[in-house]
């Protein structure tokens, strides 16, 4: 079982067809079952940013929540160093500058 046990309702319209958005690359379609197929859980792909939400609507479309695994991810990213920093943003380290 991928998905969590319990599905919320859409905020926006209240519906409870909510899709749980999977990231990643999955290891085998299978795993999902019959989730996939009926549209209980959508696969999200491999690129992910910051504001991808972790449910989204099958009735409006409307996406929200956060998924944790991205926190997770996200955290490994910075401890690993494998956010590359944009260039002014070094320049303005090297020139003793404040980034704000
Ligand atoms: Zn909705």
């Amino acid at each position: 079982m991928l998905r969590p046990e319990t599905t919320p309702d859409c905020p926006a319209c209240g519906s409870k067809r909510a899709a749980w958005i999977f990231y990643g690359l999955p290891v085998s379609f299978e795993a999902f079952g019959a989730d996939l197929e009926e549209k209980r859980v959508i696969l999200g792909g491999c690129c992910v940013s910051q504001t991808d939400p972790e449910w989204q609507c099958v009735e409006c479309g409307h996406g929200w929540g956060r998924p944790k695994v991205l926190d997770d991810l996200h955290r490994f990213m910075e401890e690993e160093g494998l956010f590359r920093e944009s260039f002014w943003a070094r320049f303005r380290r090297w020139a003793g500058l404040r980034s704000d």
